[in-house]
């Protein structure tokens, strides 16, 4: 089996890499970007990206997905805080929407029938970029002191 290419060229999220400075980052290691997703479907809508260019999540290296699983664990508890909702969905997507494997994690303040009751009936607004930041920010600060990495 081929090792797949760490980087695609035409690839939304793999391009957003390259430009991380222009989206609303939370926080990168050398295996992981976590961003705001710009078409949020709730507050504090966040997504975690392998940086590693794999469509499908089903074939993710288990380091990878070991990673990605246990930053969720820990931005799971930072988005019940900043939210202040209990219930954080999480889905995961790749090779039928964009092409990249990715995380989602949306704090719910209903269940998830409303969320996706009819998703196609409703477009996906894009928030504005300073929106974003400013969640970004939130997070990432309060992430630092689920993680400890806080001054
Ligand atoms: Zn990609």
């Amino acid at each position: 089996m081929a090792q797949p290419p760490e980087e695609q060229a035409d690839c939304l999220f793999c391009k957003g890499f390259r430009l991380v400075e222009t989206d609303a980052v939370v926080t990168t290691s050398p295996a992981l970007t976590v961003l705001m997703d710009k078409f949020p479907l709730t507050d504090y809508h966040v997504l975690l990206a392998p940086r590693i260019h794999i469509p499908d999540f089903f074939q993710l290296p288990d380091d990878v997905l070991g990673h990605i699983t246990l930053a969720a664990r820990d931005i799971a508890q930072v988005l019940r805080a900043v939210s202040r909702r209990p219930k954080i969905a999480l889905f995961w997507a790749g090779q039928e929407i964009e092409g990249h494997a990715h995380m989602h994690l949306m704090p719910l303040s209903n269940g998830l029938k409303r969320l996706f009751a009819g998703p196609n009936e409703k477009p996906r607004i894009e928030a504005s970029l300073t929106t974003l930041r400013e969640q970004a920010a939130t997070v990432s600060a309060a992430l630092g002191v689920v993680l400890g990495t806080s001054q």
